[in-house]
């Protein structure tokens, strides 16, 4: 497959490059508007699908089954989030609490290619506001 390297990949990158939580492909369209007036969410969505396949971003499912995309640094490290149900601020897991877990099923000769976390729930200061 040609590599497409597009202005439009470009400033997406750079958007989730910039960003230290993942970020919906509203929040992306919301950012790229400033830069790029005219681009179509289709846009978007045709190059994050893209940029999946390179395996430069990774797809995070939270609440409401909305997909948020981070850019990855190394293949190695992988972080986990929790999102408020309320106010949607994410938070990171301090670390992933899988890897002995996963090595223990590699060790059955299981490939294991991904995994995720969901833990649902409220941020203290939306709990406060109840
Ligand atoms: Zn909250
Ligand atoms: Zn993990």
């Amino acid at each position: 497959m040609q590599v497409r390297n597009t202005k439009q990949k470009k400033h997406i990158i750079s958007i989730l490059k910039k960003s230290n939580r993942p970020l919906s492909i509203n929040e992306i369209y919301n950012k790229i508007i400033y830069e790029l007036p005219r681009i179509a969410k289709s846009t978007i969505y045709r190059n994050i699908d893209l940029l999946l396949e390179q395996n430069l971003i990774e797809k995070y499912y939270f609440n409401d089954n909305e997909i948020f995309y981070l850019y990855k640094e190394r293949d190695s490290d992988h972080t986990h989030f929790i999102i408020c149900d309320d106010c949607k601020k994410i938070y990171n897991l301090p670390s992933c609490p899988l890897r002995e877990i996963e090595n223990s099923i590699k060790a059955e000769g299981f490939i294991i290619k991904n995994h995720q976390i969901q833990i649902t729930g409220i941020c203290k200061s939306c709990a406060l506001k109840i």
